[in-house]
């Protein structure tokens, strides 16, 4: 491997770990800054395939981000090897073709410049590390991947399925990086991107990880229009440094790769790379999340591990605007108890809703804080609509709903308010991708329009927010993409 064509990728969370190894693995030679200085460790014990114990390192959730749009916004960071993998549930649904195109229906701004086919080999090769426990069977909105351990939903819950599926939706396992049946780790969580893929890179001699850089600034050469360089701040020397490189990945997560660009101004982009078009940073979206329980008649086995509803059928939903279900064990007790077989009356609930992308919704560089370094801070501003918000609530009458119809009174029981943005830490479209400039900062490759030798990889990329877990999608866009950039580096 030359060390010209050394790329620096920053951040070591999934996506910037899915985005080395396949670089690595394609003759490309690496250098991974990550902010943080170490791994958090945790303390996870899983038998006969359930979690019996699990200690996750504290998050942050002070970012050093201003909040401008609903004052109750979260902005939870985890600045340390792995990202926020350290605290993930590691839920890893796959999107369904229909989440790429639904948006056209409202408008061309909506329309991915990718399709599920163009996804489907990486969604595989992902999946294949991440030592997931699933049903793989196909069911309605939600296309089966690759499961290393599998599991059904058991049968006194067959009545549910079948009535889920008179409304064209899917009842199945959730699709969990659970790791094997037992295991006793010091860590938060069974898949962990810093042990799972990064730690087994430092092997390779053309990998270096430097941890404690802090990425504060691409440098852009306005001889040749390449970014060049990136400067960053090491805790080592105390000292802000520079990392050149032949071409950049960006994967700090959709929050900070966006102020990473934001600070990356020059003469030809002075208000931040990528940002020609007034679009960096908009679009924000995230999860509106809630939390609730039902308390059933009759008692039926614990869901542990959890089972899904699918969103309604793309055709017969608003554009862009639906809900999925996971039905777990509500409290730690029934955890146990699922282990011997007993069953229980409760049932906890998570709901994700979507919300429509907007330009309102926006990350952008404060006029009047600075950050640790001396770059204007981040302000996230973002607020769910009236609309967004009454589709997650009326998502409970219709679990109580398609649970009647199988003969099942369900009554509901505790809501936890979670309600407002960033509870989910699913942030994502500040970066977007989109075959037209005018609408994206991004190509189909993940490169910066305006800076082509600059991908961003993380969430920061998804023209459109659908209701799944994020990711599994972010770590099989960032392999695609990585993988282009290693063929286009060879053969430059
Ligand atoms: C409690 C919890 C549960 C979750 N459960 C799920 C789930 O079940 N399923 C799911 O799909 N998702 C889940 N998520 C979200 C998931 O963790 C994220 O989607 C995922 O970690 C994003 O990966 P990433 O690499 O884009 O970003 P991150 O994981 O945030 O990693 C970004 C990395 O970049 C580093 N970094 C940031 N800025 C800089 C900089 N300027 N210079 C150098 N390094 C930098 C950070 O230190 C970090 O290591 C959950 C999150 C939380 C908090």
């Amino acid at each position: 491997m030359e060390d010209e064509r050394r790329v620096a990728v920053i951040g070591s969370g999934p996506a910037g770990a899915a985005a080395a190894r396949e670089l690595i693995q394609h003759g490309i030679a690496v250098t991974m800054l990550e902010a943080g200085s170490s791994f958090p460790h945790g303390l996870l014990i899983r038998l006969g395939g359930r979690n019996m114990y699990r200690r996750v390192p504290p998050l942050q959730e002070e970012a050093g981000h201003l909040v401008s749009g609903d004052p109750k916004t979260q902005c939870f960071v985890k600045f340390a090897a792995g990202g926020l993998s350290n605290n993930w549930t590691g839920a890893v649904p796959r999107f369904a073709p229909e989440d790429f195109t639904e948006g056209e229906r409202l408008h061309e701004r909506f329309r991915w410049p990718i399709t599920y086919s163009d996804l489907a080999p990486y969604y595989e090769k992902i999946e294949r590390s991440l030592e997931i426990t699933a049903d793989p069977r196909d069911v309605p909105q939600l296309p089966a991947g690759y499961a290393s351990y599998r599991n059904c939903i058991p049968d006194d819950w067959q009545d549910i399925e079948r009535s889920a599926n008179k409304r064209a939706q899917g009842f199945t396992t959730y699709p969990l990086a659970d790791g094997p049946p037992n295991l006793v780790v010091r860590r938060g969580t069974a898949f962990n991107s810093y042990t799972s893929i990064v730690h087994p890179l430092l092997r390779s001699p053309h990998f270096r990880l430097e941890t404690g850089a802090h990425a504060v600034q691409l440098l852009r050469s306005s001889s040749n229009g390449k970014v060049d360089a990136v400067l960053y701040h090491s805790r080592l020397t105390g000292k802000v440094e520079r990392l050149k490189a032949s071409a950049v990945v960006v994967a700090c997560g959709p929050l900070g790769s966006a102020k990473l660009l934001h600070n990356s101004v020059c003469n030809d982009f002075p208000h931040g790379l990528g940002n020609s078009q007034g679009l960096l940073g908009r679009f924000l979206h995230d999860h509106p999340r809630e939390w609730w329980s039902i308390q059933m008649d009759r008692p039926r086995s614990i869901l542990s591990p959890s089972a899904y509803l699918t969103r309604l059928p793309h055709r017969t939903s608003r554009p862009l605007m639906a809900t999925s279900w996971t039905l777990g064990a509500a409290t730690l007790r029934d955890r146990i108890r699922s282990r011997f077989g007993l069953k229980g009356t409760e049932v906890g609930v998570q709901v994700l809703g979507t919300m429509v992308p907007s330009e309102a919704c926006v990350a952008k560089p404060s006029a009047t804080m600075k950050d640790d370094f001396g770059f204007p801070a981040l302000d996230v501003c973002i607020r769910y609509s009236d609309a967004e918000v009454q589709n997650v609530v009326s998502s409970r009458q219709h679990l109580i709903d398609l649970l009647d119809d199988a003969g099942c009174s369900a009554t509901l029981g505790e809501i936890v308010p979670t309600l407002f943005p960033g509870t989910a830490a699913h942030y994502g479209g500040t970066v977007r991708m989109h075959a037209k400039p005018q609408f994206g900062v991004l190509d189909a490759w993940n490169r910066v329009y305006d800076a082509p030798n600059v991908l961003v990889c993380d969430a920061a990329c998804f023209t459109t927010a659908c209701e799944k877990n994020p990711t599994l999608t972010v770590m099989a866009i960032a392999a695609r993409a990585a993988t282009r950039l290693a063929h286009d580096l060879k053969h430059a």
